[in-house]
């Protein structure tokens, strides 16, 4: 994380979502500590390498509703990346320290009616397609934004650009964009973007010397390094069952001997039902009833392992535990033992984050 941030000048960190796993709240007073960390690194060597580490002075939110979870952790200012509308939680919004998105050019002439104080970057449409405007809106933001209401856009910081997840190269598609905003003329020369590589940003800050790029980032800052990452999951019981006993919430019978593993991580954490094991096809069921396989049985794969086996959910997740089978032979953790899970972060609730 602190390679990332000191290798990325003009990093915006993304604190968004259940915070990539770690909660929004601690990533906010990460990038606060990160900001704290590039001051320190200037003063001490103010020639040195430690010298082009440049202030964490924004963070970027995915909600208004987010906004509340990071205001008293993160000093500087608050871009939200879903765009401003003239209704909801965005309206209700005033605060200096927020940069909202506009995405279409009425909601720009609504927020400047509303709060003409506002701050405010101009997302142009991508091939994204999520959000934005095409150039001729660019074109009439512009002239939107040099009328005495507007202020001359001093409430303007710049130009977003949200790209698709690496596929290629962006260049070609940036210098595009670029060429619209060069052309429409509007009063700012900084650029937010997403899904950049340290490559694409290199080239594209010498190509437009003269803008300023903010790269926003989330993923590779926070979850860059996935083997410093791990997370379990912790055995709560185990109970021997023979063939046909009934267990469960619909008194489904076992269909071998075994036992049932009751592991802590239910559907409220985000555990969810997987695709079942193999193929679906009637062909390779017809085979995996000939072996007696569990995943004929209706058995569905859990994303829980022992042994360095993943193990088959007994029944669908429960809201805080699940129920695993493990077939006879296989050893039965003790209870009180940490078994792997393996989950995505951004759609996971973790019991307990710990940092070691
Ligand atoms: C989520 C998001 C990002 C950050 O994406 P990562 O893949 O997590 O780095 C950047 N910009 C926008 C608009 C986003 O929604």
């Amino acid at each position: 994380m602190e390679r990332t941030a000191a290798e990325v000048p003009g990093l915006v960190p993304v604190c968004k979502g259940n915070g990539y796993g770690f909660g929004l709240g601690r990533l906010a007073r990460k990038a606060q500590w990160l900001d704290d960390r590039a001051a320190t690194a200037r003063e001490a060597d103010p020639d040195g390498p430690g010298a082009g580490r440049t202030p964490v002075d924004t963070i970027a939110v995915g909600t208004y509703d987010e906004l509340a979870h990071v205001r008293t952790r993160f000093g500087g200012s608050l871009l939200v990346l879903t765009p401003w509308r003239p209704f909801g939680t965005a309206a209700e919004t005033r605060d200096p320290r927020v940069v909202h998105t506009v995405s279409r050019l009425d909601d720009l002439e609504a927020l400047l009616a509303q709060d003409p104080d506002a701050r405010y970057v101009l997302e142009r449409r991508t091939s994204m397609l999520r959000h934005g405007m095409d150039a001729r809106d660019l074109w009439r933001a512009a002239d939107l934004l040099r009328r005495p209401a507007a202020r001359g856009g001093r409430g303007l910081e710049g130009v977003a650009f949200h790209l698709p997840l690496e596929q290629g190269s962006h260049l070609g598609e940036v210098q595009r964009l670029m060429t619209d905003v060069v052309a429409a003329g509007l009063p700012t020369t900084t650029v937010w973007a997403s899904h950049l590589t340290h490559h694409e940003l290199a080239t594209l800050r010498t190509q437009y010397a003269d803008y300023t790029w903010r790269p926003r980032v989330g993923t590779s800052l926070w979850l860059g390094d996935r083997s410093a990452l791990s997370v379990t999951s912790t055995v709560l019981d185990a109970h021997p069952v023979e063939r046909g006993d009934a267990f469960g919430y619909r008194s489904r019978t076992a269909p071998k001997a075994g036992h049932l593993l009751i592991v802590s991580g239910g559907t409220a954490h985000g555990i969810g039902l997987e695709a079942p094991t193999g193929e679906s096809s009637v062909k390779a069921r017809a085979a995996a009833l000939a072996r007696g396989g569990l995943d004929a049985v209706g058995f569905v794969r859990s994303p829980f392992s022992t042994d360095g086996k993943q193990r088959l959910f007994a029944e669908p997740p429960h809201m805080q535990a699940s129920m695993l089978f493990l077939p006879a032979g296989a050893r039965v953790p003790e209870v009180g033992e940490k078994v792997p899970v393996r989950v995505r972060y951004t759609t996971t609730t973790f019991d307990r984050v710990v940092v070691s």
